[in-house]
């Protein structure tokens, strides 16, 4: 290890032990519990002791030094409690990064209950007999969307790869080129394909896809149909793809399942509001998709969850029953907090309740009183330097939802002296953090996406960010 260096002593050597580092640290045993301190001094001194060797001798004293302030911020950074409360003023309504759906109230409180006391998750109270965990809440799913069939599982992508290994294991699944998406966080449909044992039988081109393209790929180990919605992106131009009913005939005709990954899906119709009619998961199987899935924290507004709809009972009951489906449950919060949305669906007060339904309808007159309240109240509380204005905007839906339907926005901007990236890194720094756009030299603050409370939150964080 040390040859040719073998009368030198080994500069590591005058490295403190954990111990004597933790002693230098006893002031903070007050701020930070004693597991935070150890894990600080320990990663303090193994980044010291690679760093030691390549020092000239003269820098290692500072280094040795500096010691006890890198522990301490380590020990602050592992100690931090993880995820904390964000003001979301990007006017992403469903923003992966920040949790996506923002559960209702109500949901919330369904949510905090089941979990502190024991429930009734599997046993069914009048006869003591044990009952599928998520009986209720897929019976409310077909209630609220009309389908014969229902399940729910962990998320989307498992209730696709439960599709796929169920209804389709060792043979062939048609998807057209155009749909092999990624989806961010390491979502492709191919590599979901290949988890779940299935060819994938690529047809029709990038741009544009037939019916007849995959009619003509239909083989002896043909198993389904698949759609994919592109959630995250546009296809503009010269593009046409195989319309939904054409494809369902088609699976008819040939005996095989038509299956669509909608991705972000409503139950409420929002097509007279303006939204694309495709976001309204029955009327996907009315045009005659077989099974539909999509995610429950998107535009459904509810929490993290896979969701599949089927024309008929059978064709869920059968992914129910495959051994996947057993590690892609749900636990009993999910449930409670699905329970109560789409009850409130039910209702037909979701859209007044389901925070992100009520953030996408926001009316514009709404958006524009809160950006020009909110940006007096910043006026007030700010220096002058810091100019502030009001504008519209373009916002976005996201989180894999509604690509290339923009919504009207209202923004407050704030142009401050030392640049706009420097603010809102500082915005995202400060307490509690915010999350902004940033325009050319203004940071935008998008009111779409503003929670209650949040007007307070951000004048404190943006005096603070500007101080
Ligand atoms: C978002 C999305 C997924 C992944 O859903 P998760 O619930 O995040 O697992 C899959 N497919 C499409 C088309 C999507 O938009």
């Amino acid at each position: 290890m040390d040859s040719g260096a073998k009368v030198k002593p080994d500069p590591r050597r005058s490295l403190p032990s954990v111990d004597r580092l933790l002693a230098q640290l006893a002031a903070h045993r007050a701020e930070l519990s004693d597991w935070a301190l150890g894990a600080g001094a320990r990663w303090a001194l193994s980044e010291a002791r690679e760093h030691l060797a390549q020092l000239a001798p003269t820098q290692r004293a500072a280094c040795i030094a500096a010691l006890p302030e890198r522990a301490l911020s380590e020990a602050r950074r592992v100690a931090r409690a993880h995820p904390v409360c964000v003001v979301n003023a990007t006017g992403i309504v469903l923003h992966t990064n920040l949790g996506r759906a923002p559960l209702a109230e109500g949901a919330a409180l369904e949510l905090a209950r089941a979990a502190r006391r024991y429930v009734d998750l599997e046993i069914d109270l009048a006869s003591g007999a044990r009952r599928s965990r998520s009986a209720a809440v897929e019976e409310k799913l077909r209630l609220a969307s009309g389908a014969a069939g229902a399940l729910v599982v962990n998320n989307n992508a498992a209730a696709l790869l439960l599709l796929l290994a169920a209804l389709a294991r060792g043979r062939e699944v048609i998807v057209s080129r155009g749909e092999l998406v990624e989806i961010g966080g390491a979502f492709r449909i191919p590599e979901i394909a290949e988890a779940a044992g299935v060819r994938l039988v690529e047809v029709g081109t990038t741009n544009r896809t037939h019916v007849d393209d995959y009619e003509r790929a239909i083989g002896p180990e043909t198993a389904l149909l698949l759609k994919v919605h592109r959630s995250n992106f546009e296809l503009r131009g010269f593009v046409s793809e195989a319309p939904l009913p054409e494809l369902a005939s088609l699976g008819r005709a040939r005996g095989l399942p038509v299956v669509e990954d909608l991705g972000s899906a409503a139950l409420v119709d929002l097509s007279a509001l303006g939204f694309p009619a495709e976001s309204y998961a029955p009327a996907r199987l009315a045009a005659g998709a077989d099974l539909v899935c999509f995610s429950g924290d998107k535009l459904l507004g509810g929490p993290q969850a896979g969701i599949v709809l089927g024309r008929d009972a059978e064709s869920t009951s059968r992914l129910a029953r495959h051994p996947l489906a057993r590690a892609l449950r749900v636990d009993k919060l999910t449930l409670a907090a699905l329970d109560w949305t789409l009850a409130a669906h039910l209702r037909g007060t979701a859209v007044h309740e389901v925070p992100a339904l009520r953030a996408l309808l926001a009316p514009v007159q709404t958006l524009e009183r809160r950006a020009r309240e909110l940006a007096e109240r910043l006026r007030a509380a700010l220096p002058r330097e810091a100019r502030v204005g009001v504008e519209e905007e373009r916002g976005f839906a996201g989180g894999g939802s509604l690509p290339g339907f923009a919504l009207a926005a209202w923004v407050v901007t704030i142009r401050a002296p030392g640049g706009a990236e420097r603010l809102a890194r500082r915005l995202r720094l400060a307490t509690p953090p915010v999350l902004a756009r940033v325009r050319d030299a203004n940071v935008l603050l998008d009111v779409r996406t503003l929670l209650e409370g949040d007007e307070k939150a951000l004048e404190t964080a943006v005096r603070e960010a500007l101080r």
